[in-house]
């Protein structure tokens, strides 16, 4: 470094001081390579983009009479066919709104920063589940938010016991996230007396909910479980009443790289997020919701149900890999939907360790468990996706990883 280079650091917000680029992201980025068995990034597989329908519904919203409109500027709230076909939608899913409760959002993982934005002051507390989607803490880091865990199984600690830690932090409760489908990272599902008593805490703190709907359409077996939102419009009669904020994604169905999420909130909570919005970026890019509108318009349904068969086959693939190559020490979740299992290892077994090894000796990655843990723990845990590779490299890779799992846990 220059001598004369200034010195940026005392000049940062005091916000930057919670966030950091975590190593193992910056490792995983190194190791894009072809010759390795990718279990690390929860990313879609680009063959199932529905690519020629995109170049088809692009070319037709520039070539037609809209073309010029398309490349404006365009209201902050979003394309209003765009919102109102998922209202629609919404609707269908026991969730029944207009249009004036969509905002569209830059992806899901905006959604999340604006609602950091719009209810955490320093040292308001979050809550948020053991482990939880990484993107979601690092979204309400820049917040200065304190953590609390959501109670697990027998662990009934009251909305007041929440409320008298919240304030000796400093500030209150104000929002609980969690991804009740298929969660990132541990693939499990909330089961209906869960939701139902997750919103009843959230009654009692008075605190928002926020539904991180990102895999909820990649089920792959069984029946949907209603929405938080759904079950929280049904104890009060319209989604205006309602505390919960559904964020729902075309990323996992359609392609990441459009950038288009939405949320579905009451009117209240949408009029404010459409400030923030405003005030962030403007508005998402309008080409883009205008070609998506079209491609959904061309056949959804097919899309999701093509993205579902592959991804269940490639589920099954990993379950049954685990099941032949994983000493009996080890355990894991079993999915039905989504794109993640969760590996809890024996005590004493470190995830990051294991992955140093399987990089260097198995050419394998995954992404450990330690950093999805707001509150520390999680070290002999880690995520597997099994989104992207085909079922002879996941055969291939969970053997020479369960191989190392048991070379480790006999030197422990
Ligand atoms: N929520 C969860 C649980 C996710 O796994 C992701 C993507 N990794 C997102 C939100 C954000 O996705 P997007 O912004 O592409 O909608």
């Amino acid at each position: 470094m220059n001598a004369s280079n200034p010195d940026w650091s005392h000049r940062f917000a005091g916000r930057m001081d919670g966030m950091h680029a975590s190593e193992i992201r910056e490792l995983l980025k190194l190791l894009a390579r072809d010759d390795i068995i990718a279990f690390a990034g929860g990313v879609p597989d680009p063959a199932l983009f529905p690519t020629a329908a995109f170049a088809d519904a692009f070319s037709a919203v520039l070539a037609g009479p809209g073309g010029a409109q398309a490349l404006q500027y365009s209201a902050s709230e979003g394309h209003g066919p765009l919102r109102a076909w998922i209202a629609a939608r919404m609707g269908a899913q026991g969730m029944p709104c207009t249009a004036d409760n969509i905002l569209i959002t830059n992806g899901s993982q905006q959604a999340l920063d604006l609602i950091g934005r719009l209810f955490l002051s320093a040292g308001d507390t979050a809550l948020v589940q053991a482990p939880s989607y990484l993107g979601a803490l690092q979204a309400f880091d820049a917040y200065e938010p304190r953590y609390d865990l959501l109670p697990g199984p027998g662990d009934n600690r009251t909305p007041a016991a929440y409320t008298a830690a919240a304030g000796e932090a400093g500030g209150s409760a104000k929002f609980a996230y969690v991804v009740p489908d298929f969660a990132n990272p541990t693939g499990e599902t909330m089961d209906l007396p869960g939701r139902e008593a997750l919103l009843d805490l959230a009654e009692g703190l008075d605190a928002a909910v926020v539904e991180d709907a990102a895999y909820a359409a990649l089920r792959y077996d069984g029946a949907a479980l209603p929405s938080l939102l759904s079950l929280d419009i049904a104890r009060h009669g319209t989604i205006d009443a309602a505390r919960t904020i559904h964020c729902g994604t075309f990323s996992k169905t359609l392609a990441p790289a459009l950038r288009v999420g939405w949320v579905c909130a009451a009117r209240p909570l949408v009029d404010k997020l459409v400030l923030l919005k405003q005030a962030g970026d403007l508005h998402s890019a309008t080409v883009n919701q205008i070609a998506l509108l079209r491609v959904l318009e061309g056949g959804y349904d097919a899309q999701v149900e093509k993205v579902r068969a592959a991804y269940r086959a490639r589920r099954d693939a990993m379950l049954a890999a685990l099941e032949r190559h994983m000493p009996a020490s080890v355990a894991w979740t079993r999915p039905r939907g989504g794109m993640f299992v969760w590996v809890t290892l024996p005590p004493g077994l470190d995830g990051a360790a294991l992955l140093r090894r399987a990089v260097a000796e198995a050419g394998v990655t995954f992404v450990p468990g330690a950093p999805f843990h707001a509150l520390g723990g999680g070290a002999n845990t880690l995520r597997l996706s099994y989104s992207l590779a085909t079922p002879a490299q996941t055969e291939t890779g969970i053997a020479r990883l369960g191989a190392l799992v048991a070379e480790m846990a006999r030197a422990a």
